[in-house]
């Protein structure tokens, strides 16, 4: 048995804005635009959003202060706005960070409500429509129910799942990625390659999220190791269908053990989401092929590689020098991870010890 579900209208390709911007209309008469400080501005994708909604009547605020990992604060703040500014839907413009912002602002907006009640993904008064616009190749935020916010009093960041959240439209236009650095460009690409093989991997795989996600894994098999080389639009074009593909797998997967021990690298140790899940994901394989060695061997050979050993150096020549561990990080951050409702959701349900050994020999302690 298996449920499939995508709310969500997706609209791909170049010029997707432009093209299906009455849409827009349907959802509200006043938008609040989410980006992060300047790459909407820079890339076409905030311009491109404010023509459509001009053109079709849909009246505009901007809030562009969203940083990497918003914070609930932040997305207070946001709130706060859209109430005073009496918009009636909320579109997100960015990488995975506004995306996530927007879902988070579009429920605070119409919820005045405590921390608790904002994780516990039920609200009373009905959530803002949300609009995503990626460009970043990674998260998939755009086509799924997860806002992930850091939050200080749980010293980690934390996911709200709800359905009230899921983008109602996705405009995913890879020009917008054209010139993203290398850096953001391999973390956020590693970050889809992560999700689908979570996906592929969890508790919760069905037929059809394992076709999105084999597709996915097969797509990034072929992206990443020329990520190095000239990256061109068409290479971008598949990273951010890649990415799409592994934002529906997780949408109904969710994720495992790699991203519950990644949120704690990033926030205490500030590494990249993407970059965290690289790093550990390697040493998840080998653990997983311990029990399920045939399972990891599909991973393989969806990548096109011969053997693990060749994943790892491929994710080697991409994460270059590994970030250091602390001793004591080790047994905390793994402590942590083993709280979270992600290990539940792994094929092979780790141990607190057996999430030391995936930390300890992914970063070398200090
Ligand atoms: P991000 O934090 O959104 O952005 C990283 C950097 O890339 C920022 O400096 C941003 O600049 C820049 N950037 C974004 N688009 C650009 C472009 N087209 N050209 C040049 N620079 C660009 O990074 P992300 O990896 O996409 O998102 C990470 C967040 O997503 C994390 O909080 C993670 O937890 C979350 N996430 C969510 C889901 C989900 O399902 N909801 C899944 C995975 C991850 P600006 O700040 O100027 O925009
Ligand atoms: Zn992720």
């Amino acid at each position: 048995m298996f449920e499939y579900c995508m709310p969500g209208k997706i609209f791909f390709g170049t010029d997707c804005i432009k093209q299906h911007g009455a849409q827009l209309k349907k959802l509200g008469k006043k938008a609040c635009l989410v980006t992060g400080k300047n790459s909407a501005k820079q890339n076409g994708s905030l311009q491109d959003m404010q023509s459509a909604l001009q053109e079709n009547g849909v009246d505009y605020v901007v809030f562009d202060q969203v940083s990497s990992n918003p914070s609930v604060e932040l997305v207070r703040e946001a709130a706060g706005l859209v109430r005073a500014a009496r918009a009636d839907m909320v579109v997100g413009i960015g990488g995975g960070s506004p995306l996530d912002a927007a879902k988070a602002i579009a429920i605070l907006a119409a919820n005045e409500i405590s921390d608790a009640d904002l994780f516990s993904g039920v609200y009373q008064k009905p959530v803002l429509p949300v609009v995503a616009v990626p460009t970043t190749a990674g998260t998939g935020s755009e086509v799924t129910q997860y806002s992930i916010l850091t939050n200080k009093s749980a010293e980690s960041k934390t996911s709200i799942a709800s359905e009230a959240i899921f983008p109602r439209l996705a405009f995913v236009d890879a020009r917008y990625t054209a010139k993203l650095p290398l850096s953001v460009t391999i973390h956020t690409a590693i970050d889809a390659l992560s999700h689908a093989v979570e996906g592929y991997l969890a508790v919760k795989a069905s037929p059809v999220s394992s076709l999105f996600a084999a597709r996915s894994i097969q797509i990034l098999g072929e992206c990443l190791p020329r990520l190095r080389q000239e990256i061109n639009p068409a290479l971008r074009e598949k990273l951010l269908y890649a990415s799409l593909l592994a934002g529906i797998v997780i949408a109904h997967t969710g994720t495992t053990a790699v991203h519950s021990l990644g949120y704690s690298l990033t926030y205490f140790k500030n590494i990249d989401h993407g970059r965290a899940n690289g790093l550990l994901l390697y040493e998840f394989l080998r653990f997983i092929a311990g029990q399920q060695p045939a399972k990891v061997e599909e991973v393989v050979g969806l990548l096109g590689c011969k053997d693990l050993a060749e994943v790892g150096c491929l994710l080697d020549s991409l994460l270059g020098e590994r970030d250091r561990l602390a001793a004591g990080e080790i047994e905390c951050f793994a402590g942590k991870a083993l709280t979270t409702k992600n290990i539940q959701n792994t094929l092979i349900q780790p141990t607190q010890r057996e999430l030391e050994n995936i930390l300890r020999n992914s970063l070398p302690t200090i």
